[in-house]
């Protein structure tokens, strides 16, 4: 089976590689076919030089942040077209929305811990899209935390004050700007959401009732149990399934192309890519 990684991030948004190392990367690993899914942007499209793309198809993609019933959900855009006006729109709107909650989080962790030198956080996010995690990075180097799963744990995780995500657009409206530019709206990461799979089984119903049509059955490292329950899911609700990694660095997250083996009851959503 052709090796396929359709979640990644870069430096862009809250990954470490630049947009041409991260394709490297994925040649490096034996990745046929890849998709750049930085969080609520698509600049790293504009960074990559076409001469890196050889042997290695890119498809064109973007995680974008909401919440359903209180719980913050992510939906990956695949195969679009990042020059439709929809889908500049849309993450034009997430950006500006992104800017402000960070001044949000920014005054409420000042609150808590004190100072939070927003200038520092910034150069932390490489002047780009600022989010949790360059704030779980001061929140260490300010010596509040002794390490970022801990910022997580005490103020950025669910439900925490720093976790904030009232600003982003609905569900169906991020669908809509995905549907529009001719890409299709996959549920991210299944598993990550504190939720009863009674629960995730109406967030997908909701989903697929708005244009989404396809889910992630593997995503980053997972037990073939937890696989083959998602691949169950998929099947029942009629989606297309998707595979990603969801890398961000090397010494953290999943590897690049590295993912749990894809289910064979599941119709693969790249087949006529
Ligand atoms: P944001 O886009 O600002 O809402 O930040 C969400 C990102 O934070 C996710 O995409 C992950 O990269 C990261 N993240 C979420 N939860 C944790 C955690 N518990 N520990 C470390 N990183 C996390
Ligand atoms: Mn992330
Ligand atoms: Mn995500
Ligand atoms: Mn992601």
């Amino acid at each position: 089976m052709k090796k396929i990684d359709l979640h990644s991030h870069t430096l862009i948004s809250d990954g470490t590689l630049t947009p041409n190392d991260l394709v490297e990367r994925a040649k490096a690993k034996g990745v046929e076919m890849l998709a750049i899914t930085d969080h609520d942007t698509v600049d790293a499209y504009e960074q990559l030089s076409p001469a890196s793309y050889d042997g290695l198809k890119i498809i064109p993609g973007v995680e974008l942040s909401t919440q359903w019933r209180g719980v913050g959900v992510h939906v990956v855009g695949l195969n679009l077209s990042l020059d439709s006006a929809s889908i500049k729109e849309g993450v034009a709107r997430q950006e500006k929305a992104r800017a402000d909650r960070a001044q949000i989080i920014a005054k409420r962790l000042t609150k808590l811990v004190g100072p939070i030198d927003f200038n520092r956080v910034s150069e932390i996010a490489n002047h780009s899209q600022i989010g949790r995690p360059h704030f779980a990075q001061h929140l260490v180097e300010l010596g509040v935390v002794k390490n970022t799963s801990t910022a997580f744990k005490k103020y950025l995780g669910d439900g925490k004050p720093g976790d904030v995500k009232q600003c982003w657009a609905e569900l169906p409206n991020i669908i809509d700007w995905i549907v529009k530019a001719g890409g299709v709206a996959v549920l991210a990461h299944p598993l990550k959401y504190k939720m009863t799979w009674t629960k995730r089984s109406a967030l997908l119903d909701d989903f697929i009732a708005a244009g989404g049509r396809g889910m992630e059955v593997v995503s980053g490292q997972q037990t073939k149990q937890e696989t083959d329950r998602l691949a169950r899911l998929c099947v029942e609700k009629g989606l297309l399934a998707s595979c990603g990694s969801d890398f961000h660095q090397s010494s953290q997250w999943s590897d690049i192309g590295a993912m749990s083996a894809f289910p064979t009851v599941c119709k693969p959503i790249w087949l006529d890519w």
